[in-house]
């Protein structure tokens, strides 16, 4: 067997912000040996010439949520080039209708009404209209909103007596169900709804998993662990997942349960540098799309100012327990009252108990009181943001904040404030390729064209730093993974082009030729290794 790996023939990049790239670096004992240049090269078992490709530390993507992609994958997608509107895509259910055997469930995903002309959500009438006799299930791209038909409501006994659960809404009209479900509402109904096989369910998983290794990704945090079919089915998938064994990626994972339910379950935060468990998600508001993101002021289109998913009295229960005990908080915050609530919480969870480990994360960060930035960094808290929903999202803010819109998924004014940024996908949210996401970083480009707050871009180094230190930071895995120095963990990418030198078109396109993790390879398509 192989010992020792000369890597040659390319650029080795130790960490984002290396101005002296390597020629050659040697791999022994699955770690970083030696950097340097060929002639001083120590003597190794094999050489592997790259042909001139670019390494980088292996990238990690801090929020994704792995399952659920997989499982998106296999709806009617509202995103194609076939449902460009509201009316093409009810067709195309249509179509879909007519080829499936009776009594089947239909389930469609990617909803994104701000991308449509008509910019409505398929309610149940519309549905119901082109899908009268079998049940329907539809998930908005952002996983916040369900939309049924009249089929599944009955399927589901949803009816207008059926009251709203504590943190999410059916909508009614006249007092009937509109088919429209939002936040814990829509939570109930996905996890209501029949599911695939678990076998198959961790088949598709594993899908996305090697899809991240072309990409060049190492590691990857699951941003919830329960968030699609509940927490103990799912556990059960990445149990089996494990089970399995020969994973490309080092994963961490967020449970979507509360300190008590960890405690029952007997979870306790560990540090593997495979497969880490030690965070805690919640949820403490919802979304921009869906106007359920706690804002202190109101929407610019809409009566309201979104709300908390739990009291506020639970948000600190919560922060306080998790941190007591040892686990990292991840908390979903988007609105600026959300951010202020969470950003207190930690605060005073910090001020309570004395803990080693104390940096907690904040995901999304999407509508921040510009007073937050300092008050995070005093607090050490890690902020891990989404750049590309900006092509994705980002036209529709102004409709729903007006001329406050430019504050939304700021990032260069946060590495300004001395926070550590973490970049992600939170795919299926956002697109799965980290490349797209340092591309929106550079230029935050919406879908029409625009430059979404130019003040807010980052370099290609500093966005590349945010997906490969950042990461590894925002997963506790800083000081042995996420650069290239002598000792760290072998991780990194063999890059089809340079991000430090290509254009700004090919930076989204990006993928790895060859993906090597702890010192085996995890992608490996033309057998360099
Ligand atoms: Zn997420």
């Amino acid at each position: 067997m192989v010992k020792r790996h000369l890597l040659t023939g390319g650029t080795i990049y130790r960490h984002a912000w290396d101005e002296h790239p390597a020629e050659a670096m040697l791999i022994a004992d699955g770690r970083v040996a030696w950097l340097g240049a060929v002639q001083d090269a120590p003597s190794s078992d094999r050489v592997v010439d790259i042909e001139g490709g670019t390494v980088l530390p292996g990238l990690t993507d801090a929020h994704v949520h792995l399952l659920a992609v997989g499982q998106a994958r296999k709806q009617i997608s509202a995103a194609g080039p076939d449902s460009q509107s509201l009316g093409a895509y009810l067709q195309r259910l249509q179509e879909v209708h007519e080829s499936l055997p009776t009594d089947e469930w239909l389930f469609g995903g990617d909803v994104n009404e701000q991308l449509w002309p008509e910019k409505q959500m398929p309610d149940r009438a519309a549905i119901d209209a082109v899908v009268p006799d079998r049940p329907v299930l539809l998930r908005r791209f952002c996983g916040h909103v369900a939309m049924m038909n009249s089929h599944a409501l009955e399927a589901l006994g949803l009816c207008p007596e059926t009251a709203d659960p504590s943190g999410g809404q059916f909508d009614r009209r006249d007092g009937a169900l509109t088919g429209i479900a939002r936040e814990r509402a829509a939570e109930l109904v996905f996890r209501a709804a029949p599911r695939p096989a678990d076998g198959e369910i961790a088949k598709s998983t594993r899908q996305v998993m090697d899809d991240l290794s072309r990409a060049g990704v190492t590691a990857a945090v699951d941003a919830a662990v329960g968030f699609t079919f509940g927490f103990e089915p799912e556990w059960a998938i990445w149990k089996l997942l494990r089970q399995q064994g020969d994973l490309p990626l080092r994963l961490g994972f967020m449970a979507q349960i509360d300190p008590g339910t960890a405690e029952v379950l007997s979870l306790e935060p560990g540090r593997d540098p495979w497969w880490q468990w030690r965070t805690l998600k919640i949820f403490v508001d919802g979304i921009i799309g869906a106007r359920t993101a706690a804002l202190h002021g109101r929407y610019h289109d809409v009566v309201g100012s979104g709300h908390l998913m739990h009291d506020l009295a639970d948000i600190q229960d919560f922060v306080h327990e998790a941190h007591r005990r040892g686990w990292q908080v991840a908390a979903h915050a988007i609105g600026d009252r959300a951010i202020d609530v969470i950003i207190g919480a930690i605060a005073s969870a910090q001020a309570a108990c004395q803990r080693e480990e104390t940096r907690h994360r904040v995901e999304h960060f999407g509508f921040p009181d510009p007073s937050a930035f300092q008050r995070a960094a005093e607090l050490g808290i890690i902020i891990v943001t989404q750049p590309s929903f900006i092509p994705r999202m980002a036209d529709a803010w102004p409709i729903a904040l007006g001329d406050q819109h430019h504050r939304c998924f700021p990032a260069r004014s946060l590495i300004d404030a001395g926070l550590c940024v973490a970049g992600s996908s939170d795919s299926p949210t956002g697109a799965l390729s980290p490349w797209e996401g340092i591309q929106a970083f550079v230029t935050r480009r919406t879908a029409s064209g625009k430059q979404m707050a130019a003040q807010e871009t980052l370099s290609v180094r500093q966005s590349v730093d945010a997906y490969t230190n950042g990461g590894a930071v925002a997963m506790q895995h800083n000081g042995w993974r996420g650069t290239l120095i002598t000792g760290m963990a072998a991780d990194f990418a063999v890059l089809d082009k340079n991000p430090f030198s290509c254009s700004s078109e090919d930076l989204g396109r990006i993928t790895s030729r060859l993906t090597v993790v702890g010192g085996q390879t995890a992608h490996d398509p033309e057998g360099i290794w």
